[in-house]
């Protein structure tokens, strides 16, 4: 069937056809009962204040943690999640852990990314309300990482589901900003707090001036419209720097930290807040 053939694989026959299937159908076997048993993790990574010095605020990754296979990125199973509709249960199970995990930071806020099929659900603000109630998190902590993938295929709707979770105080970061389509006239439209400009904008400064210039024009889009701007996909510290002379706000990156276990991600929060402190 189509489904069975999935995206990407309306192509003539080749030889990985068959194995891309059967792979295809190992992950929604498999996922549904990941989702159901807990084997979804969360990993948090720091994101820092422009200085680089100070945690102010982490990202919820998911993971899987297969029994046999190890650890399978989100770029594998987040995709299949959103062709079985799985993403709802995964989504929810997500934003709860991230939500209790960061109860334990009152200083700092947590992003979570939000897929656009979970925000075009009606009940996904009361989802967001019931997790707020229950982890006791303030709402102006939570941020909610949406793509430009959202306002394009269904504007009127993502403007109404933007509006509710708006209400309920939690905050709108639009994600990989400048790889979309129409950014500028929909950044307007949409009524957004934070803008993540898309590692790709910070890995091409290695490649000269243009990719500066490129870097710069993005970051002051954001900070012409009055959005908290945060770079992601900071390595080096020649990027750090020009960044932080560029305006950006926050910082993330391996630089910084990699994405990691709650646990350690605590470790790693009181460790910076140390350094903040005896640099201060
Ligand atoms: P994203 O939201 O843009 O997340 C940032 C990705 O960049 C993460 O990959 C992170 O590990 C990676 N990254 C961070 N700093 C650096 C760096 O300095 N260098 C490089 N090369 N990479 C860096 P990850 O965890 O594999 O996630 C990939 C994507 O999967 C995410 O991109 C997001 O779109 C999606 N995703 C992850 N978790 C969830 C989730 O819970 N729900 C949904 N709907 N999507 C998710
Ligand atoms: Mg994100
Ligand atoms: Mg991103
Ligand atoms: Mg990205």
């Amino acid at each position: 069937t189509a489904k069975d053939r999935g995206r990407g694989h309306a192509v003539a026959y080749d030889g990985n056809m068959d194995k891309d299937v059967s792979q295809r159908r190992f992950f929604e076997r498999e996922l549904r009962g990941a989702v159901l048993t807990g084997e979804i993790d969360v990993h948090l990574q720091p994101i820092m204040a422009a200085d680089g010095r100070r945690v102010v605020g982490v990202e919820a990754l998911a993971r899987w943690n297969h029994s046999y296979r190890g650890l399978i990125m989100p770029g594998e199973f987040i995709p299949v999640a959103e062709d079985t509709g799985l993403i709802h249960q995964l989504g929810a199970t997500v934003l709860k852990r991230a939500c209790q995990a960061a109860v334990a930071w009152p200083d700092l806020f947590v992003t979570v990314n939000v897929s656009p099929l979970q925000m075009r659900r009606g009940d996904f603000p009361a989802l967001v309300q019931s997790v707020l109630n229950e982890t006791g998190l303030s709402p102006g902590r939570l941020v909610l990482e949406i793509t430009e993938g959202i306002m394009i295929d269904d504007p009127e709707k993502a403007l109404v589901a933007i509006r509710a979770v708006r209400s309920l105080g939690v905050k709108i970061a639009l994600d990989d900003f400048g790889t979309g389509f129409s950014s500028l006239s929909y950044l307007r439209k949409f009524p957004i707090d934070k803008l993540k400009v898309d590692r790709s904008f910070v890995r091409d400064l290695d490649m000269g001036a243009e990719a500066g210039a490129i870097l710069l024009c993005v970051i002051n889009v954001g900070r012409a419209l009055g959005l908290e701007v945060i770079a992601e996909g900071v390595e080096t510290e020649e990027q750090a720097t020009f960044l932080r002379n560029a305006g950006c706000d926050q910082m993330q990156g391996f630089l910084f930290g990699r994405p990691m276990e709650i646990g350690e991600a605590g470790r790693a929060i009181r460790r910076g807040r140390t350094v903040h402190v005896e640099a201060a």
